[in-house]
């Protein structure tokens, strides 16, 4: 069965999250942004109201959400800042390779204390020197007994410089790539962590940003998340859960450029009459709208598929790719119909433009996504159709006049079809030998 309606508790949790972002984010995302500083009481409101975390599952204290809900919920933050979505979102993308552990002793131990305390978590596979190669990670993670050392940088940490936890990726041999590469959680007092100054970025200005140095910090082995050789699987499972919800950061942040412009459109006049009676103006607008739906319906298709169980990594990272990439055009489109005023700092449309841009990069870039896609259908996809050589393309005869025995032969070089008991010494149209053809349906 097919359903496109919210419950109703996901269309009670939608108005709550709509009126969290209208009421508390919105007012405060302009001066953030321009201070550079993640404010983070609006991430501690935002715990208190239960939008953080709430995808823990009960059994750990949690609300046991479906990634649908993180869904719903990030697109109206993400309407109101897309920087301060991804900072109130970061805690999931931090917490998600603990869920999706072996290690019940450590989620019982930290999972229930990002729900009873306000705890920050990061996650960290990027580093100075790699990013979409995450087997590249060079960070170390030496044995030590049953414990681990860890020594190294990670770098474009979201939430680093205010996470008390932090998910770090390592290898205990780089040389052996994603055969060595192990996850451990690491707190942000332990000695030898150190955090570095916020990265100064283009957007998202509201949403922390940093570089996490470690020197010889001791891991206690009950830290483990997953062992040396099963990090990085580990992280391409992350990634598959949290990629829908980059989708949703493109839904809202696109959805709120739309308004703003069919908003200004309705007002803004010329030659005498409001531009949203010109059909230029019109066109971009449902197009705008068009991008807005689709990235919406693959968002939540890649989140159902996570909910259902399913493996979401292909529908993730189309949702992904299409939606940071639609956002973009949308909010483009929206600041040409603000045109002068939309290259201000005094109209919302520049900050959207600024934040939608990191869509396509951070989580894996568009092109990794595509590389992902690309895989899929030459390796996994089941088509529906004929293989060519077994396409049925009758041009000379009605397959319906055929005898039955007649033999129908194709040429698996050109495509011409000959009709007898045998094929043809040669092909008539590109002289290949006998042995290239096939009987069709045989
Ligand atoms: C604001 C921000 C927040 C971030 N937050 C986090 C975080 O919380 N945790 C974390 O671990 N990381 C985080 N990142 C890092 C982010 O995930 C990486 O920037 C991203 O994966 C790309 O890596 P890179 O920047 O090293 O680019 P590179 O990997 O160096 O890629 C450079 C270019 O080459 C392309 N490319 C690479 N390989 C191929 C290929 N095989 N075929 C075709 N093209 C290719 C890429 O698409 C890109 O265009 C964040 C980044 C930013 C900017």
């Amino acid at each position: 069965m097919l359903d496109f309606n919210l419950t109703e508790e996901q269309r009670d949790l939608q108005k709550k999250a709509r009126e969290f972002a209208v009421r508390e984010i919105l007012p405060l995302a302009w001066y953030f942004d321009e201070q550079d500083q993640t404010p983070l009481r609006i991430l501690k409101r935002a715990w208190e109201a239960g939008f953080t975390n709430s995808d823990i599952p009960k059994q750990y204290g949690g609300k046991g959400l479906g990634l649908l809900e993180s869904a719903i919920l990030t697109e109206e933050f993400a309407a109101a800042c897309p920087g301060l979505a991804t900072s109130i979102f970061d805690n999931s993308l931090g917490m998600e390779p603990l869920v999706l552990s072996d290690n019940e002793p450590l989620k019982e131990k930290y999972l229930p204390r990002l729900i009873e305390e306000f705890k920050l978590i990061c996650f960290a596979t990027s580093e100075p020197t790699t990013g979409s190669d995450v087997s590249g990670i060079r960070c170390l993670a030496e044995p030590d007994g049953e414990d681990f050392i860890l020594n190294g940088t990670k770098y474009w940490i979201t939430n680093g410089g205010l996470a008390d936890y932090m998910t770090i990726f390592a290898s205990t041999d780089p040389k052996s790539q994603h055969k060595g590469i192990g996850a451990f959680l690491v707190e942000r007092n332990w000695e030898g962590v150190t955090v570095g100054r916020p990265i100064p970025k283009m957007g998202q200005r509201c949403s922390n940003t940093v570089g996490i140095n470690f020197k010889n910090v001791r891991v206690p082995k009950e830290n483990v998340i997953a062992p040396p050789g099963e990090g990085f699987i580990l992280a391409m499972k992350t990634f598959s859960r949290t990629r829908p919800i980059i989708g949703a950061f493109a839904t809202g942040a696109a959805r709120s450029a739309m308004e703003y412009a069919i908003d200004y459109a309705k007002k803004r006049r010329t030659f005498g009459a409001a531009i949203s009676g010109y059909q230029g103006i019109q066109f971009k607008l449902a197009e705008m709208y068009q991008k807005v739906e689709t990235s919406r319906l693959l968002t939540w298709k890649g989140a159902w598929e996570a909910d259902q169980g399913m493996d979401p990594t292909v529908t993730a990272s189309v949702a992904k790719f299409y939606a940071s990439e639609a956002a973009l055009e949308v909010v483009n489109d929206a600041l040409q119909i603000f045109a002068g005023y939309g290259y201000t700092k005094m109209f919302p449309i520049e900050k959207l433009l600024r934040d939608v841009r990191l869509l396509g990069i951070y989580e894996g870039t568009s092109e990794i996504q595509r590389m992902i896609v690309a895989g899929h259908l030459l390796n996994g996809y089941q088509a529906a159709m004929p293989a060519l050589e077994d396409l049925p393309l009758h041009r000379e005869k009605d397959p319906e006049d055929l005898d039955e025995g007649t033999g129908v032969w194709r040429c698996r070089m050109c495509g011409y079809v000959h009709y007898g008991d045998e094929p043809p010494e040669e092909c008539p149209y590109c002289f290949f030998p006998k042995s290239t053809f096939k009987k069709m349906g045989a």
